[in-house]
């Protein structure tokens, strides 16, 4: 099982949250936040960091469902 990871850099505000919980998973890249790969195997990091980021820029999807950020 995959899990796709994208960040929406127009709504990312670099605030370093991800990279603060996940750092294995994100990198700020001009002050700005992007996944270090595209897919990852499932990480419970992934989802907490996409629960935490304050601009809702990162979404988490399985099969092509979102599962993160979590309701
Ligand atoms: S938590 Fe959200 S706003 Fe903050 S750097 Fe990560 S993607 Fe950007």
């Amino acid at each position: 099982m995959t899990w796709r990871v994208t960040v929406d850099r127009g709504r990312c505000m670099g605030s370093g949250i991800c990279t603060a919980l996940a750092a294995s998973s994100f990198v700020l890249d001009e002050e700005r936040s992007r996944p270090l790969s595209g897919e990852t195997a499932p990480d419970e990091t992934v989802l907490d960091a996409a629960d935490s980021c304050p601009a809702g820029a990162i979404t988490v999807t399985e099969s092509g469902r979102v599962i993160g950020p979590r309701d």
